[in-house]
Order: structure tokens, then sequence, then C-alpha cells
């Protein structure tokens, strides 16, 4: 049976009017589904029975239960969801000055294997569909009573390694009816986010992220590159072995002048390894000709051996030489709050885990 979630409102609507319902019966299932986060078509009150019942009988809701939540001293959520299969992943929910935004991940595991990452090493179940991407978005607004301003998919998995669900996803959210009006009494409101406020990031997959350019969706795009040249980037992610830096940055640069934005380049310093004078020197060079933006991440230990290296150094260093620098707030130290770091944790526990790939 499909989920009822993987539909949008057009679907619902449609689905409804071939139902000989009226419109605004749909509205009201949207308004439970995302307005109140119900778990089953029985709570939807205001239906009647026959209707739920048919509804029941055509679709799952399939919502995933919330396996373990820590909360950071400042303010940083971290909630691991387990879906009815047995799999969990995690998002993170992080509060900034200017609004919410939640890190959500795309599947169960990852395939990349990069060494300085927490999630290769619990193995790789499952690709997320759509409704269980979105829904790790909607019950971290319903849990957290706060709305959610931005989405980064930037949690557990590579996204344009699940390329149809994540765009899917993507379609879902900028569906404006999604946030429904009118909220129910006590619930928290619907989705209401932009597509600037969303963005995919990938550890450079050239072929997709050619593809993803085709669509030309107006959300931001990140790239993960934490080296500038291939002997350094090939030790730490074994993509580059696939697509080198020559022909990620060729990549980004038709991307760039196809959507007219400006891509985000994540690079988290490692000492030793990719903190040199002579690689922010060629960083930069690279920078330059993609019109990129660099964000400089702190290493998050996870006891692979590798260590942070000094931010402030290779920033100055970066913008000595033109390029556009910002270094992220590293949040959440205290609950674990990097990539795959509770889903292994908990794997390590023997907690189930159900692989079916
Ligand atoms: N697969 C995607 C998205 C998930 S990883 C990608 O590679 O972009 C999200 C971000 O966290 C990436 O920039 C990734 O390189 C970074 N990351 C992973 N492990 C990290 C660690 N231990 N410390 C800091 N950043 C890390």
């Amino acid at each position: 049976m499909p989920n009822i979630k993987e539909y949008s409102v057009e679907d619902i609507n449609a689905l409804f009017v071939s139902w000989g319902q009226k419109p605004y019966r749909a509205k009201q299932v949207i308004r439970w589904l995302y307005g109140r986060g119900v778990r089953s078509f029985s709570e939807m009150t205001d239906l009647s029975e026959e209707l739920r019942t048919k509804l029941t009988e055509s679709f799952t809701l399939n919502s995933p239960e919330l396996a373990e939540q820590r909360d950071s001293a400042d303010g940083t959520t971290k909630y691991l969801w387990r879906y009815n299969d047995g799999n969990t992943v995690e998002s993170v929910l992080l509060n900034y000055r200017y609004g919410t935004s939640v890190c959500v991940s795309t599947q169960a595991g990852c395939r990349m294997g990069c060494k300085f990452c927490a999630s290769p090493d619990a193995g790789f179940a499952r690709n997320l569909t759509a409704s269980e991407i979105l829904d790790q978005v909607l019950f971290a607004q319903l849990k957290s009573g706060t709305q959610i301003g931005r989405i980064d998919l930037m949690g557990i998995g590579e996204p344009l390694d699940n390329f149809d669900n994540v765009v899917r996803f993507i379609t879902l959210v900028r569906d404006p009816l999604f946030s429904p009006g009118g909220r129910a009494k006590g619930s928290a409101p619907g989705l209401n986010i932009g597509m600037r406020h969303i963005t995919v990031s990938t550890c450079g997959l050239v072929p997709q992220i050619a593809k993803f350019a085709e669509l030309e969706i107006p959300c931001n795009l990140s790239v993960s590159l934490h080296a500038p040249d291939d002997e350094t980037r090939s030790a730490l992610m074994p993509v580059n072995n696939r697509y080198n830096i020559a022909e990620l940055i060729d990549c980004c640069e038709r991307y760039y002048n196809k959507l007219n934005r400006r891509i985000t380049f994540q690079y988290a310093l490692i000492k030793g390894v990719n903190d040199s004078p002579a690689q922010a020197k060629l960083l930069a060079g690279l920078m330059r000709k993609v019109s990129g933006h660099v964000n400089l991440i702190h290493l998050n230990d996870t006891g692979n051996g590798l260590k942070a290296g000094d931010d402030r150094a290779f920033g100055a260093l970066l913008l000595e030489r033109g390029a556009t620098v910002t270094t992220r707030r590293s949040l959440g130290a205290d609950i674990d709050a990097a990539c795959g770091m509770l889903r292994r944790r908990t794997i390590e526990k023997g907690q189930r885990e159900v692989v079916t790939a």
C-alpha cells in the first residue's frame, strides 16, 4: 500500500475528486497530516467514518518513532528516528539567531566512505523515500514546537545518490499548500519553507550534479570539497577516484553559469592533512574559477585519529587571496551531533537494524 505522504497536494486533490469527495475534504486531510502529524487516519475526526475506513484500506502513514532525543546545552537537539522496518536515521535541529533549521538524513547509511565521517562505519541499509525525509522535518517541528525555517540535506547519506526521492522530497516541500492555514487548536503550523532555504549537500557526484542542474531547482547547492588537490582528496574521499577535482570544478562552473547561484564549498580543516598554506592558495584559485564560497567547518572528532586544524589561520590565507569565507559555528558537540554518530552508536550497542539493500 502506498504512503499517503508520498502524494503531493495536487495528487491528494485528484484522488478525492476521483472518489467523488468534496475538495475541502482533501484540505482537511492535509491539515491533519502536516498541521497535526497524526499517526493514523482514525484520528482525523472531522472526516466521516466511511472516508476514514477507505483511507485506512488504501494508504499507510508509516510515521517514524522517536527512538532517542538528545538536547545540547547550546539549544541544538538531535533526534534518532526509527522507521517501521527498524532502520534508524538522525536529524539535528539547530537554533540560530535568525531562526531554526533542521539537518535531515537522506539514506539509512552511506556508500561514499569519507574517512573523516562517522556515517559509513554503520553500513548502508537503504535509501529513504521522499515522505521519510519529509517526516523528519515534520516531526522535528512538532516535537520542538518551533517553526522550521530552513532545511539542510546534510545528515546521514548522500542526497544525490538517492536522486529521485530527494527531488520528490523537494517537490513536496515546494508546494505552498503544505502550509495549511487555519491551524487546528494546539497544533503546530504546517511546513512553509522557500526553496532558497533548502540546501542540498553533495560529496561531488558529478553526473548527478549535472542532472540536478537540468531541473533548475532554485535551492542552494553545497559541495563537500575538503581538499584542493587530488592526492589529498582521494585519500579522504573515495568519490574523488571516480570524479576528480578538475571534473568536479568544471561541473560546478556549469551549474553556476546555468542557475546563476553560487555554490558553497565545505572544507573541514584537518591538522597536517589539508591545512597548509599551499593548499589555501590552491583552494583560493579553485574558488576564483567557480565563483565559489568557502565554508570552513570545525572537524568533529569521530575517533578516527584525525584532528581539527586552525580555521582562523587558514581562513586568513584564503581572505588574503580574495576568497569569500565563512566559518561554521560548531554546535551540539556534547550530544554527538556530527553526522551518523548516534546511528553508529545505536548499532554498536546492538540495537535492531535491518539491512535490506
Ligand atoms: N553526503 C553529503 C551530505 C552529508 S555529510 C555530503 O558529503 O555533503 C554533511 C557534511 O558534513 C559534509 O560536508 C561532510 O563532509 C561533513 N562531515 C562529515 N563528517 C564530518 C566530521 N567528522 N567533521 C566535520 N564535518 C563532517
